[in-house]
């Protein structure tokens, strides 16, 4: 599927040209507007591009558009980094949770509706890729913008040894929200649209549960530290982002240990 110009009635995506392992296809720079009005929400400008972001600038220019707000989805410089340079481009405040990465904007908390020329963008509080992670909830699109909690394809790493337990509550609470909403799509900053949300999250729950078993068999049958770990349980790992794989067994066995189950003498 074409990333580039997908999207919903609401929400279309600009494609930053910065592919890799970790980035998929590259950043999905998401553009919001309520049909029929000017004010346009900007969500991860994504990395100092300087020519992704003038693209950006210009496709809102080009609508006859302008853009009201800025919304980091969280603050990794794949998203990030080029915040500063938009603003300068746009005029238009940086929202964030984390406060280093704000421009002349404030923070986002859960729950809150941001409104923008008739636009409105629920935030949902996601920690567990980051800390600072946060949805954003289209209501009038059945929309999700994911950042990187959920991506288009594969799964997402997490950040810190104590982050496993917060994402997996915040992959529970998206499930409970989509049923609830009945949401159609989600929007992630990675990747292709997802057209089967419930599908989706709940294979990326099973996923991290049968991991956890895989890590929790390792650990079983003898594995010592995270090295030995990550060899059983991610045999094929790309060398380029082992250091993920690594970051994630020791996530999961910390979360093993939160639980109450690594074995007698294993440190989580
Ligand atoms: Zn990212």
């Amino acid at each position: 599927m074409r990333i580039d110009g997908s999207g919903t009635l609401r929400a279309s995506c600009v494609l930053c040209p910065n592919p890799g392992p970790m980035t998929l296809e590259g950043t999905n720079t998401w553009i919001l507007r309520e049909p029929g009005t000017r004010g346009v929400v900007v969500v991860d400008p994504g990395p100092h591009d300087e020519r992704h972001l003038e693209r950006v600038a210009r496709t809102v220019q080009e609508q006859g558009a302008q853009v009201l707000m800025t919304l980091l989805t969280h603050r990794h410089p794949d998203h990030a980094e080029g915040a500063p340079y938009f603003s300068e481009l746009t005029g238009a405040p940086v929202h964030a949770v984390d406060p280093a990465v704000r421009v002349g904007g404030r923070g986002l908390s859960d729950g809150e509706v941001l409104e923008a020329d008739g636009l409105r963008v629920r935030v949902i509080a996601t920690p567990g890729h980051t800390d600072d992670s946060v949805c954003l909830m289209l209501e009038a699109d059945s929309t999700i913008l994911t950042g990187d909690t959920v991506l288009g394809r594969g799964t997402t790493v997490i950040d810190g040894d104590d982050g496993l337990a917060p994402y997996m509550e915040s992959l529970y609470r998206l499930r409970d929200l989509v049923r609830e909403h009945d949401v159609r799509t989600l929007l992630p900053a990675h990747g292709p649209i997802l057209t089967s949300p419930a599908e989706t999250l709940d294979s990326y729950i099973d996923h991290r549960e049968s991991r956890l078993a895989q890590v929790l068999d390792a650990v079983r049958a003898g594995a010592v530290g995270v090295e030995e770990i990550v060899d059983r349980v991610y045999p094929d790992v790309d060398e380029r982002i082992r250091f993920a794989a690594a970051s994630s067994v020791r996530a999961q066995l910390r979360y093993l240990s939160v639980r109450g189950e690594l074995p007698e003498g294993v440190e989580g």
